[in-house]
């Protein structure tokens, strides 16, 4: 089912309030970002948690926004009709990508779950935006438990473009800081793929933009 519609994103990161966000197209309501994650996977045609007419891509980029109109926090907005807005954005192997580089380039400092650092360069959401604006978008849940179905997905059709050693750099990062012993050496769990396996529709209806 097509409709035309028109979002606009703003991104303040670069100021005191470092507030980013997206209002219009399918949404009747202002949503914040609160926050972005990658999924990746194995390979080049698995890490996204969509797929297009069977096609899986080497990650998707989630930026993570709950509505700031209608609640009063983002737990709250997680569990509510229309609480929450998520931009998926396609990764495609190919070129360096400087904005994600602000991430990937660190990620060697904190590869156990919980370590924490600062990022040296602000990084700009808004940077990661293709450019072309087309899209789908669903009424949809969120991709982690408890899944709530709380999701409007507004997924840009054009992927855009990071390199190979960009998704190798994800997979530095371990997925416990337990310890195990395996014939009396540490193992330590690489995060190899973070990504949930595709649902059915369950009738569903997807939109584009524009038509
Ligand atoms: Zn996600």
């Amino acid at each position: 089912k097509a409709v035309n519609f028109l979002y606009t994103y703003y991104s303040n990161y670069n100021t005191e309030a470092s507030v980013s966000g997206l209002t219009g197209g399918p949404l009747e309501h202002s949503y914040q970002l609160v926050q972005f994650h990658c999924h990746w996977g194995k390979c080049h045609s698995s890490g996204s948690e969509h797929m297009v007419d069977g096609k899986g891509f080497a990650g998707e980029l989630h930026l993570v926004h709950w509505n700031v109109d209608l609640y009063n926090s983002v737990e709250e907005a997680l569990a509510s009709s229309k609480g929450v807005a998520v931009i998926g954005i396609f990764f495609q192997i190919g070129r360096h990508n400087d904005e994600l580089g602000k991430i990937t380039d660190i990620l060697h400092e904190i590869t156990q779950k919980g370590e924490e650092c600062s990022l040296p360069k602000k990084v700009d959401p808004s940077a990661f935006i293709p450019e072309s604006h087309d899209y789908w978008t669903y009424e949809g849940s969120l991709t982690t438990p408890p899944c709530y179905e709380s999701v409007t997905w507004i997924l840009f059709k054009r992927p855009i473009e990071v390199s190979e050693e960009q998704i190798e750099k994800f997979k530095v990062l371990h997925s416990s800081n337990l310890k195990a012993y395996v014939n009396g050496e540490p193992v330590v769990g690489k995060v190899t793929e973070n990504c949930r396996p595709v649902q059915p529709l369950n009738g569903r209806i997807i939109r584009e933009a524009p038509y």
